[in-house]
């Protein structure tokens, strides 16, 4: 599953590869995503110029004309690929988007949890999706200041607090994992008995892995692939997700994976208390 940084990732190359662009035809599969994608998607996007791409959480926010937001969501298994001229359509792809220069922009989704929307709205803030998500970790208002108070009204695991998108936006499962590791925090902590300096190595730690992926271009699996088609380098940076068994960069004891809710969580059990 896609998590921020890989939608960063997309963002960064989407940005200079279709921004200035005029959309000419807009073709759809007629499948449903994670909600049906509306009839007048297609109408809406139709003649419109790229204006400026930005992300919220893993959300991609595609302004398109003043007070006009073409809002993509990736879900579990949604790709963008460009394509400088036509291509053969795979069978999972939901969205065609022609540009005047011929290059084809294609959102392919075979899980389909993904989603595809035109709001007419101000400002991104104001589309119902975004509003519901919590702090992005990458933007300015992510501190222990703001972090510390609601750690302490909140009696869930850590792990599942920062897996929470109304709380923190676009953290995932393996940056969870690392950040968590690098913090020296167990994930099973209960939000409110973290003190203060362990707030402030948490928010650290989480930005410090963030930064690391997008800079590495994504964890790439076996799913994530970036627009013109190629993996991420993160995976090959990770200390302790998908790696039980080997040993811990610090101590050298052996990293444990774990179940919490339906999920695994790695760790190293002696460096995170
Ligand atoms: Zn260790």
């Amino acid at each position: 599953m896609p998590e921020m940084p890989e939608v960063e990732t997309l963002v960064r190359k989407l940005r200079k590869t279709v921004t200035g662009k005029r959309i000419v035809r807009v073709s759809l599969s007629g499948l449903s995503l994670r909600r049906p994608v509306s009839g007048t998607f297609a109408a809406k996007l139709q003649g419109r110029t790229i204006r400026r791409i930005q992300r919220r959480g893993k959300y991609i926010v595609i302004e398109l004309a003043p007070r006009i937001f073409w809002l993509v969501h990736l879900g579990m298994s949604g790709r963008l690929r460009i394509h400088p001229q036509s291509f053969h359509c795979h069978k999972h792809t939901h969205a065609v988007i022609r540009f005047s220069d011929a290059s084809v922009l294609e959102y392919r989704d075979p899980r389909r949890f993904g989603l595809l929307a035109v709001y007419e709205v101000a400002k991104p803030e104001q589309i119902p999706e975004i509003r519901s998500i919590g702090k992005d970790p990458l933007m300015s208002g992510f501190d222990d200041r703001w972090l510390q108070p609601m750690l302490l009204n909140c009696r869930r695991e850590l792990k599942s607090f920062l897996l929470d998108q109304k709380k923190v936006a676009g953290l995932g499962n393996i940056y969870v994992c690392e950040a968590l590791y690098l913090a020296g925090i167990h994930p099973s902590r209960r939000c409110y008995t973290l003190e203060l300096k362990e707030v402030s190595r948490l928010v650290a730690a989480i930005r410090q892995v963030l930064r690391r992926a997008v800079r590495h271009r994504g964890t790439s699996f076996s799913d994530f692939i970036d627009l013109e088609g190629n993996p991420g380098k993160n995976q090959y940076y990770l200390n302790v997700f998908k790696r039980e068994g080997e040993s811990c960069v610090h101590c050298g004891n052996a990293i444990h994976r774990i179940r919490q809710g339906n999920r695994s969580t790695f760790l190293c059990s002696y460096c995170q208390k």
